[in-house]
């Protein structure tokens, strides 16, 4: 309506002109639909958006014009055919989760991955009959026999790199031990990003788009990517648990999206010269970044990785225990926080934040120690970032 000169004011205030670009005159930047409902123009126009999400949009908890930009755009990047966002990398986890698993069932999780992962799988969904096995990066042959025997699992849960160890995992002999069991693969991708893995025949990724995607910690996100077929069986368990991406955030990770190249090459870059220089400083030991050749992946990194190490290294510090919280307390320009893959440089003291469920001698085994330091590497000057480091260190050794 855009007449409503006849109207009284109570109706103006509610129903206002409509003033969208004259056809020919689009706006360069997409607009941000921040509308929860949208309008049928008829009965049978509305049977058909009930039934079929491609037609249109009809609410947005179960499409958003601003959201399906975003899901089309990480789909074709992740090189499959369709995508579903929703509110948070946990959300997306928790849809899929949900989807293809059932009581009886049996689920496995690799221990290096993320602690809210494993939660998902080992106490919510084992509340609902689903039973979690947990094994380690080291330990292959684990899965190979929990694959051939007679009670296989039904979806495997991965990362590569994993976290915070940055371990990375032979995805052709995973797919191919999977696929004999009939198992589903769900690789967690957030640390690797929408330009790598989509050569392999994973068959569900997901992303926290919190990380990379958005890249100035200001929005949280996540994307369920598939084939449609699959997608198509997550979206009506997504939609209902209500875990939909909102649209201003959907903008704010398409704006995000825009210096992906940039952004994620700088820092990488930057990650990859701070790993080296960490080997030679007498503060740090256990250097971990796949893109350093003693790192015991960095074959499988070379072949799957395309030269990018990503913007994560996870180190040991060698000072006595007291000195470790005195250099995460000494840290200026690396903030003490959780997440990686934005611009600033973040330090996150691994145990607690990634590994205090986990029994010692598995948080060992997956590479967490009360000294593991993990690194995420922004865009800043790498000078000001290793003399921040220096300075950190210089006061937990003394
Ligand atoms: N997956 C990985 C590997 C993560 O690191 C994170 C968050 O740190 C998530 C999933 C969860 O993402 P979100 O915080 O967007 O729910």
């Amino acid at each position: 309506m855009n007449d409503i000169r006849h109207l009284r004011h109570d109706t103006k205030f509610v129903h206002h002109p409509h003033c969208p670009p004259p056809d020919g005159n689009r706006s360069l930047v997409s607009p941000i639909y921040q509308s929860a409902k949208y309008v049928a123009s008829s009965m049978a126009h509305l049977r058909r958006l009930l039934t079929n999400r491609e037609e249109g949009y009809i609410y947005s908890r179960i499409s958003n014009p601003t959201v399906r930009e975003l899901e089309d755009l990480l789909a074709d990047l992740q090189g499959r055919d369709n995508a579903l966002a929703t509110a948070s990398g946990i959300a997306a986890l928790t849809a899929v989760a949900m989807t293809f698993l059932n009581a009886g069932d049996r689920a496995v999780i690799f221990t290096e991955s993320y602690k809210p992962t494993r939660f998902l799988l080992g106490n919510i969904l084992a509340r609902f009959g689903v039973e979690t096995i947990r094994i380690s990066r080291n330990e292959y042959s684990a899965f190979e026999k929990i694959c051939q025997s007679d009670h296989p699992p039904k979806l495997v849960f991965l990362e590569s790199p994993t976290n915070p160890s940055l371990r990375i995992h032979d995805l052709d002999w995973i797919i191919k031990t999977a696929r004999a069991a009939s198992c589903l693969t769900v690789l967690d991708n957030t640390f690797a990003g929408f330009l790598a893995h989509g050569e392999f025949a994973i068959d569900i990724f997901v992303h926290s788009l919190t990380k990379l995607a958005g890249g100035h910690s200001d929005a949280l996100g996540g994307m369920i990517i598939s084939r449609k077929e699959l997608i198509e069986k997550v979206f009506p368990v997504a939609i209902t648990l209500g875990g939909c991406l909102d649209p201003h955030s959907a903008w704010l990770i398409l704006r995000g999206m825009k210096t992906y190249g940039l952004r994620t090459q700088a820092a990488s870059k930057n990650a990859h010269e701070l790993a080296l220089w960490l080997t030679t400083q007498p503060w740090a030991e256990k250097v971990r970044y796949p893109a350093l050749k003693n790192h015991p992946d960095h074959e499988l990194w070379q072949k799957q990785n395309n030269g990018d190490g990503g913007s994560a290294v996870t180190f040991e510090l060698t000072c006595a225990e007291s000195g470790v919280d005195i250099f995460f307390n000494s840290l200026k320009l690396f903030s003490l926080a959780p997440s990686l893959g934005c611009v600033e440089s973040l330090a996150a003291p691994c145990l607690i934040f990634f590994g205090d469920d986990l029994p010692t001698e598995e948080a060992r085994l997956a590479g967490i120690t009360s000294k593991t330091v993990r690194l995420g590497i922004g865009i800043e000057h790498i000078n000001d970032l290793k003399n921040d480091l220096i300075s950190a260190s210089t006061a937990a050794n003394i």
